[in-house]
Order: structure tokens, then C-alpha cells, then sequence
């Protein structure tokens, strides 16, 4: 469905072809649920009307009944914690947080939303780095933290249970005694549930060879809207039918609240090779990677660290990377002893044959775990950079595309005057440029915003996409019509409209429904959040 770059038709144009009838989630009937064209609208953020301060009393006491006092959080300190998520930009509070512990909490809590008309969503560890858990207008925030338990772990049939508060690594340690693991790893995976993954269809290091979450889910039990539990799939490979749980892996908690998931698992590969090439120019190392792949190489790993992340890890670890270099690049390769140390020699060949300075081998499994350690926590030494606030920018683009994309990088920090990171899965095409800033400063924040909307318009450019694994959330909505059709738009409110049809469950988010302005046919970035410093 997606439109060759240049053209995606205007947000405007979008809104005239909808013809239109969208209304705030608090305000608004349910949308038709026949075959009917739904009618969209945008409105402007001011038009996002927080939840009727009246209703607030009623949903905190029903909110109470349903979890018991102490599963609800109510003051305004408290509610600080959720008012965003890793995009800090963009901030709004909810007017309660529950805590719900099972299923049935889930479907009481939804149907009182819908009884007293309130907004809801869902929130996991609030690791997304788009603005996927902003409370726009407020309402119910239905944190999973709390359903945080592994059903089921069978290994003969290669499937887990867990509930949606199930931090990701906390699967994998399970698995461990029986050799096997959970793919699916986000560099967030010591915090991220596994609901967040599935909202968000996550990727990871390792989905270079063994592919992104919605590879590895077989089946969700979610809380439809309207309070009905639905369950597709199972611990069976297939079942007949439309593939729901695919539809629903990616849609950003807009089709409703994920609370259980069946999962595959991985036996644990027979054997690694981790190499560490360190290179005197991004260029040779982005070389490097689309040799690999070029080679018929399938790597399990391909991550790049620039100069300037290297430096924040190296001083809050001491690993010893060397700190002169442009960028080092980690790359695994595993799976059956046999015939493995071959390709790491072709792997470590192809990386000098790209001028890479030194190639470092991690010859026991503790320097591996090392390597790993500073990727993985690479995001949080940013603040040795002495930043008080980043924004992690997600795009993606044809691996060949990648000296191409860092140079405009470079060229954007350069323009901007904003000190950018860069840490990545480059192996996937993945960047993810790290914008380095002072929130309580409206000029850096509306640099930050420019800067990040030329990367992002760059990758579209270069035949990429605005996000490679962190999804629209509220932060992307204007780039929706960049990148598709008002007749692809309006499908995706269909389908969304299937599921949701008061859209009162994660309104506001994904789809270029409301928080843009149309205004005499030009599109004005207007965020449904409120602005950092704004
Ligand atoms: C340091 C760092 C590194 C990261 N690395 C990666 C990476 O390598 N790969 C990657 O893909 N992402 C990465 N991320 C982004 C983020 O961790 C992922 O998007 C993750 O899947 C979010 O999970 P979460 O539990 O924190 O979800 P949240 O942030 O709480 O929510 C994310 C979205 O999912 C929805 N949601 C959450 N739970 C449910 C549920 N049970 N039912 C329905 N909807 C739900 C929310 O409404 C929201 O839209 C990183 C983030 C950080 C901070």
C-alpha cells in the first residue's frame, strides 16, 4: 500500500476525501460498524477536550471497586510518572491509572469506560520512544504492569503463555535451564512487557536472522472495547480463518487491551561468533554491512555505535572501546558449531577489506555478554553526554541507502546546531539517530522537532519508511499521508473502526484522525500532546 516517496497526497486532501464526522472519543457516538465509508475529520489539538472534569469522581470509585484502592493512582504527582513515554515532547496526564491483575479487571474496567464514556489505554513499562502511551485528553491509563505472570512454558511444543505484563528478558531467563529463549530482544528488554511488544510489533538486535515479534506470536487474548475477551490463535502453528493475531500485532493498542499471549520459542543457537570491527569512517562500516548481506551472509547481529556512543558507554562502563574510532560495529553470527568459524573468517575478511582498523574477536561467552551489555545499555549512558533530554528518532532505509542517510545525519546536526548519537540496528536498514536537547527550551524543541522531521523525510526520500520497529504513536501522525494514500488511510480507519467503534480505546493515535490542522489546505504540525517547554 505504500506510495513511492513524493507521492503521498496531503493531509488535506486526506480530509477532504474522508468527508468526515470524526469527534472526540469523549464526545462522540460509535461509528458505524456496517460497510459504510467511515467519516474522518482532523481537529485541531485545542479541539481534544480532556475528559469532563465531573466524570473524573465516578471512574476513580468504580475504579476502586473494580481493583481495590490500592491498584489505582489518583494524584497528580503520581500521574506525572505516566503523563508520557520515552518521547518526552509530548506530555499529557491521564486522570487515573489502574492496575488491573486479571482479565476479568480488564473486561469491568473497559465496560465502566464505556458505561461513564471515558477514554482508555493501555500502558506496559511506557518504554515506547513515539509517544504511543500520551494520554491524549486524558481518561483511563490501564497499566499491565501488574499481570505479570508466565502461564506456561512448553518446551515440547515450543510455545509460552504470558500475561501482557510480562517483562520481555523475564521470558528468555525461564527459558534458559531448558536451552531455549524468546527472539524477540528490544535493547529495552530488561523493562518492556511483552503487551508492549505485541502493540508495537517490536524488533531487536537479533530479528536481523530470526525476525520481529510478530514472527514469534501465535495467538492473544484481548479485551475487545466494548468489554467482549477475544481469543485468536493458540498454542497451535496455525488456525483457520483471517490471521487476527497478525492484525493485531502492530496496531498500537488501537484494536483494544492484549492481555495474554502465546508465544514461540527458540532453542538457543549450538554455538556464537561475536566480532567487534572498528572502523575509521561510518562509511566503511556501513560498507561493511551491505557486503555482508551482499555475501549471502545472514547475520544474526549487525549493530553499529558511533563515535559519540561510544564515548557516553565508555565512561559510564569502561568496556575499552576505542575512542578515536567513527564507529565500531557488532556483528554475530550463530547457529551450528559446524562450519561457523568459516563465516566469521568471511565476516572478519569482508570487514578489512572495508579499511575496518582492527577486527576484536569475544573468545569466551563473558566477552560476549560484555559487547551485548554496551549496546543494550548504550540509550541509558546518554546522560553522560550531559543532555538533560533525547529524542531517539526510529527510520529505516535500504541498507545500500545507509552511507547516504548518516551523511544527512550529520549534515542535519550540523544545520540544527543539535548534537545527534547514533546507535543502531544497522543490519535491518534500522536508524535510529539520537537527538540530544534541553526540554525546557522551546527554540531546541522546535529545532529537535525540524531536525527530525528532515532525517525522517530523508528516509522517505531514499525509499524508506518514517519508523522501523518503535511505530507511529502521536508523535508520526503527520507523516501518515506522506507515506500513504486517503484511500489507504481511510482502510486503516476501517479496520480500526472494526474493532473500535467509538474509538475510545487509544484515541487519538497511529492514524491522521484528529491532532493535525487543516487549514486552507496547508497542513500545520500540530501535535495532539502538549509540547515539552511549550
Ligand atoms: C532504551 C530503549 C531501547 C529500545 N530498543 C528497542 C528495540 O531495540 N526495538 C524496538 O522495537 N523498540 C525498542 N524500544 C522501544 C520500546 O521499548 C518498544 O516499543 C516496546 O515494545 C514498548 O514496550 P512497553 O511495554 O514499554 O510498552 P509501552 O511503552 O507501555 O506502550 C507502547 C504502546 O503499546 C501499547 N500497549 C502496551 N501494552 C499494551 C497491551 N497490553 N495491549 C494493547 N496495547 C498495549 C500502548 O498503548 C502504546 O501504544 C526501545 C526503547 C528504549 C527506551
Amino acid at each position: 500500500m505504500r506510495l513511492d516517496s513524493g507521492s503521498g497526497r496531503s493531509l488535506a486532501v486526506a480530509a477532504l476525501e474522508y468527508n468526515t464526522a470524526f469527534r472526540p472519543a469523549t464526545r462522540s457516538p460509535p461509528m458505524p460498524t456496517d460497510t459504510a465509508t467511515p467519516t474522518v475529520s482532523f481537529h485541531h489539538a485545542n479541539d481534544i477536550p480532556r475528559v469532563d472534569a465531573g466524570k473524573v469522581p465516578p471512574i476513580i470509585e468504580r475504579m476502586k471497586a473494580i481493583v481495590g484502592a490500592d491498584g489505582v493512582l489518583t494524584h497528580k504527582a503520581e500521574l506525572a510518572v505516566y503523563e508520557c513515554d520515552g518521547f518526552t515532547v509530548e506530555k499529557n496526564k491521564p486522570d487515573v491509572v489502574v492496575f488491573p491483575t486479571s482479565t476479568e479487571h480488564v473486561v469491568q474496567i473497559v465496560k465502566a469506560c464505556n458505561e461513564l464514556d471515558v477514554p482508555f489505554m493501555a500502558r506496559g513499562a511506557g518504554t515506547s520512544l513515539a509517544g504511543g502511551c500520551v494520554p491524549v485528553g486524558g481518561g483511563v491509563m490501564i497499566a499491565l504492569s501488574r499481570m505479570k505472570k508466565i502461564l506456561e512454558v512448553n518446551v515440547r511444543d515450543r510455545y509460552a503463555v504470558v500475561e501482557a505484563g510480562v517483562v520481555n528478558v523475564w521470558l528468555t531467563n525461564q527459558l534458559k535451564p531448558h536451552g531455549y529463549h524468546y527472539a524477540p530482544d528490544p535493547s529495552s528488554q530488561g523493562a518492556c512487557t511483552i503487551g508492549g511488544n505485541v502493540a508495537t510489533n517490536s524488533g531487536g538486535p537479533h530479528t536481523l536472522k530470526y525476525g520481529v515479534t510478530v514472527n514469534h506470536v501465535i495467538g492473544v487474548e484481548m479485551v475487545l472495547p466494548d468489554g467482549r475477551v477475544v481469543i485468536t490463535g493458540g498454542p497451535c502453528e496455525d488456525s483457520p480463518g483471517y490471521d487476527l493475531t497478525g492484525t493485531i500485532v502492530g496496531s498500537e493498542g488501537t484494536f483494544g487491551i492484549v492481555t495474554k499471549t502465546w508465544v514461540r520459542i527458540t532453542r538457543n543457537p549450538e554455538a556464537y561468533r561475536t566480532l567487534l570491527g572498528v572502523f575509521g569512517s561510518i562509511d566503511d562500516a556501513v560498507n561493511t554491512i551491505s557486503e555482508i548481506v551482499a555475501a549471502g551472509i545472514v547475520p544474526a547481529a549487525l549493530e553499529l555505535l558511533d563515535q559519540t556512543i561510544l564515548g557516553a558507554v565508555e565512561a559510564a562502563f569502561k568496556f575499552g572501546f576505542p575512542l578515536d574510532a567513527a564507529a565500531v560495529l557488532i556483528m554475530e553470527v550463530d547457529g551450528l558449531a559446524a562450519g561457523l568459524q568459516e563465516e566469521a573468517d568471511r565476516i572478519e575478511a569482508i570487514a578489512k577489506r572495508n579499511s575496518a582498523r582492527e577486527v576484536r574477536k569475544a573468545n569466551t561467552e563473558s566477552e560476549r555478554l560484555a559487547l551485548w551489555k554496551a549496546r543494550k545499555q548504550a540509550f541509558g549512558t546518554i546522560g553522560r553526554l550531559g543532555y538533560p533530554s533525547y529524542c531517539t528518532q526510529d527510520g529505516v532505509v535500504p541498507r545500500t541507502k545507509l552511507p547516504d542517510i548518516m551523511k544527512h545525519i550529520q549534515a542535519t546536526s550540523a544545520k540544527y546546531g543539535i548534537a545527534i548519537a547514533n546507535v543502531f540496528h544497522a543490519g535491518d536498514g534500522n536508524i535510529h539517530p539520537i537527538l540530544m536537547f534541553d526540554e525546557r527550551d522551546p527554540v531546541q524543541v522546535e529545532k529537535v522537532l525540524h531536525a527530525s522531521t528532515d532525517i525522517l523525510e530523508e528516509c522517505i526520500r531514499l525509499g524508506g519508511s518514517v519508523t522501523g520497529e518503535h511505530g507511529i504513536g502521536v508523535e508520526k501522525l503527520d507523516f501518515m499521508p506522506k507515506l500513504f494514500s486517503p484511500d489507504d488511510l481511510a482502510f486503516m480507519v476501517r479496520l480500526r473502526t472494526a474493532f473500535n467503534p467509538s474509538n475510545r480505546c487509544s484515541p487519538n493515535k497511529m492514524l491522521p484522525t484528529a491532532g493535525a490542522c487543516v487549514e486552507a489546505g496547508h497542513v500545520h504540525q500540530v501535535k495532539p500532546g502538549r509540547r515539552a517547554a511549550v
